[in-house]
């Protein structure tokens, strides 16, 4: 089972640190389908060599838009030497007619019913050429992910875990749509099972890598309420609108929430109504911000240039805002539009699409022409936003709109030790420490109070002076 690496990950602008964060779960997941007495090896071709000289029974290949190049020159090498190659992800299900051309079968949306029939048909020697995933989608009573086949201390964050599927939302830009088409969208798992999930991972610290975590309010009290008493810190990623309803968000810092990525995406209001991102329309992001900053969570925002109501201010006052208003960290996005998504159709109709290589698609590139800037400008503009949004200036500015000492010191260096050590990264990567880092990003993500006062740290002279 192969995770073909991202093209961006070979680039020589790779840090290496960015592609060890997580383990192929997905792969891991599939492989719990497997016989016990199966042989299956999972090789993440991002974080060790992928040797090539063997010939399976069958290679499985998770296929996103830019490693697909990587992952169909694999799945003909195999081919030819005579393996079965099954392909699957969200670029197969996009595009299944071009990965159908490199596989002797495809999967397309999600595998958890439809792997396990095909192994049923591969054994009886008659696997078929393509699995469409439909109706009667569930993850309740999965088999338990193949973690024993995961190589944990290549990883920062092993312990990443999914304990939904989809996301209750349909913005146009997202790949969401495209991968559930044809059946349920947004389904969880019993919650006494992903319970028993946390309960086997070791340490403290998990990652939720759902599109939503929050998407199912019941799911989420329960899950919450599950996991209080279980000393675990965790990150994840909601939207705007279920951090503002409610008092959910309370309840998943009760539970070890420190950190959550955030859908911003943009402010205009137009940019939202024709994205159909319907849930952040009059939202006071300004409000999420503080919610959650007093509730000691940092934020990753995210937000996307390009969008056809962005003109040349967006990046400037995109990074304003993002340091005013003591983002942790933020992930910027050229406009992307995946095959699969109304985005892609609508613009591809307007005929606003200049490339189709599928290399470029990672979200750094202008793939298409936008309507009030020049590629040019949209790629600078991007490149200058993180340049600004990481200077120490800013680093410093962001961290010191918080409340206490401790949440400041936290916030500088989370962001600080994300982006600014890089050579540090690299020498533990290589030498495969990356566990010894849990302690200090546990470390990191221990409870801030909002009260200055709990915390007894804060101490005006200790904070740089203006000039
Ligand atoms: S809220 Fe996020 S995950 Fe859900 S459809 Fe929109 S972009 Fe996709």
């Amino acid at each position: 089972m192969i995770l073909p690496a991202l093209t961006e990950a070979k680039s020589p602008f790779w840090r290496p640190v960015k592609y060890s964060l997580f383990p192929p779960l997905g792969l891991a997941t599939l492989a719990a389908y497997l016989d016990p007495e199966d042989e299956v090896e999972i090789v993440d071709d991002h974080v060790e060599r992928l040797d090539i000289g063997d010939r399976p029974d069958l290679v499985v290949i998770q296929v996103y838009i830019t490693n697909a190049y990587r992952a169909y020159r694999l799945a003909d090498h195999y081919r030819a030497k005579g393996s079965h190659v099954a392909l699957g992800g969200l670029h197969v299900t996009s595009l299944p007619d071009e990965a159908a051309q490199h596989a002797g079968t495809i999967f397309t949306g999600p595998g958890e019913q439809t792997f396990p029939a095909f192994l049923d048909d591969l054994r009886a020697g008659t696997p078929r050429a393509c699995y469409v995933s439909t109706g009667g989608r569930t993850i309740e009573g999965l088999p338990p992910v193949r973690r024993d086949l995961i190589k944990r201390n290549r990883y920062l964050v092993p312990n990443s875990i999914v304990v939904t599927r989809g996301c209750p939302q349909h913005c146009d830009f997202c790949y969401k749509d495209a991968f559930f088409g044809g059946g349920k969208s947004f389904y969880t798992q019993r919650v006494d099972e992903a319970l028993s999930e946390i309960d086997r991972l070791p340490g403290r610290h998990l990652y939720f890598l759902d599109d939503h975590l929050l998407g199912n309010r019941r799911f989420a009290e329960n899950l919450f309420e599950g996991m209080r008493g279980m000393s675990r810190l965790f990150q994840g990623a909601a939207t705007v609108d279920s951090v503002l309803r409610g008092d959910l968000i309370e309840k998943a810092a009760g539970a070890g929430l420190r950190s959550l990525f955030v859908g911003f995406e943009t402010f205009s209001p137009e940019n939202l109504r024709s994205s159909n991102k319907k849930q952040n329309l009059a939202k006071d992001y300004a409000a999420v911000s503080r919610r959650l900053s007093d509730l000691g969570i940092m934020i990753n925002g995210s937000f996307v240039f390009g969008m056809d109501d962005d003109e040349e201010d967006v990046f400037d006052r995109t990074v304003g805002w993002a340091v005013e208003h003591g983002l942790t960290t933020s992930t910027f996005h050229i406009q992307t539009p995946y095959p699969g998504t109304r985005l892609y159709e609508d613009l591809s109709a307007q005929g606003r699409i200049f490339s189709n290589n599928w290399d470029l698609f990672d979200t750094r590139h202008v793939v298409y022409q936008p309507a009030k800037l020049t590629p040019a400008t949209l790629k600078e503009g991007y490149d200058r936003a993180y340049r600004d949004f990481y200077s120490w200036k800013n680093i410093g500015q962001a961290a010191l709109t918080h409340a206490s000492l401790k949440h400041r010191s936290k916030h500088f260096f989370y962001s600080a030790g994300w982006k600014k050590f890089e050579p540090l990264w690299d020498v533990v990567i290589k030498a495969r420490r990356l566990a010894l880092m849990t302690p200090l990003l546990e470390a990191v993500l221990s409870k801030v109070s909002s009260s200055p006062k709990d915390d007894g740290l804060r101490d005006k002279s200790l904070l740089p002076s203006k000039r």
